[in-house]
């Protein structure tokens, strides 16, 4: 499925010429694109902003996970439902199931890097087709009413000029044919950055940060939705984001997230 999505271009022009991949030739000439990560030169074929060559070498969960935490677990371990990840959070993230693509490290780590501070927004498209593949195969898509993305503080969003995890949830919701309820969590207020915490540090700082916002709070009654996220670290942040829309009367929240971060190591 990754690579039928992936693989998706535009229509063939066979025959004639195609006006739209000329300028789109020249101005690859005049304005040469590069791997986001790598830094090399893409030809004109590529059409995506990860060289190919770098992108196979994400590490992916696959069949070995946490179900609880989305961990990726050693291979042939299987899925098991807590692990040494998680174990911290003894209550559990409010969730009844979180998925994660990969660890937080090597490629997928430089790709939400890219996407969260360099401005390189199409990254999103090229993760999406993973959080995708991850939704269906865990049996999340059927199961949830609506996507929500975790929200930035209105101040960082309009420093940073948008919100990843909006550009990463749209063409999900959009791939398993449910809403995606913008404008849902409010952010109340500036909390200081996670990834600057300790543990303990992360789970102050989140606490109460969130609320419903009043147009949405009549719709959330009896829903199970599924909230997404760029990175996951403790997991406080969806933990609070998830118990937040259960208190606002959703029946269930399934959380996906592109990295699940090895506590420590995230930038
Ligand atoms: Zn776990």
């Amino acid at each position: 499925m990754i690579g039928a999505l992936m693989g998706k271009r535009g229509p063939a022009y066979e025959g004639c010429l195609n006006p739209f991949s000329l300028v789109g030739g020249l101005l690859d000439l005049l304005l040469p694109r590069h791997c986001v990560v790598s830094g090399r030169p893409l030809g004109p074929d590529e059409t995506s902003c990860v060289a190919p060559e770098i992108l196979r070498q994400a590490v992916l969960t696959g069949q070995d996970y946490c179900s609880r935490c989305g961990a990726r677990q050693g291979e042939g371990v299987g899925v098991v439902e807590r692990c040494s990840r998680c174990e911290e959070f003894k209550e559990g993230f409010s969730c009844s199931e979180i998925s994660a693509v990969g660890d937080y490290e090597g490629v997928l780590r430089e790709l939400c890097i890219a996407l969260k501070f360099h401005g390189e927004h199409q990254v999103a498209h090229v993760l999406a087709p993973y959080m995708i593949q991850q939704v269906f195969d865990r049996g999340f898509a059927r199961r949830v009413d609506a996507v929500v993305a975790m929200p930035l503080h209105a101040l960082r969003q309009w420093k940073r000029g948008y919100n990843q995890a909006e550009l990463i949830a749209s063409p999900l919701a959009k791939a398993i044919e449910k809403p995606l309820w913008l404008h849902t969590l409010k952010r109340h207020r500036g909390t200081q950055k996670q990834s600057e915490l300790s543990a303990a540090q992360r789970k102050a700082n989140v606490d109460g940060a969130f609320e419903i916002r009043a147009r949405r709070a009549s719709s959330i009654e009896g829903k199970t939705l599924l909230l997404v996220d760029d990175v996951m670290t403790t997991g406080a942040t969806i933990k609070e984001a998830a118990l937040t829309l259960k208190r606002g009367g959703a029946k269930a929240v399934f959380a996906a997230v592109v990295a699940r971060s090895i506590v420590g190591a995230d930038s």
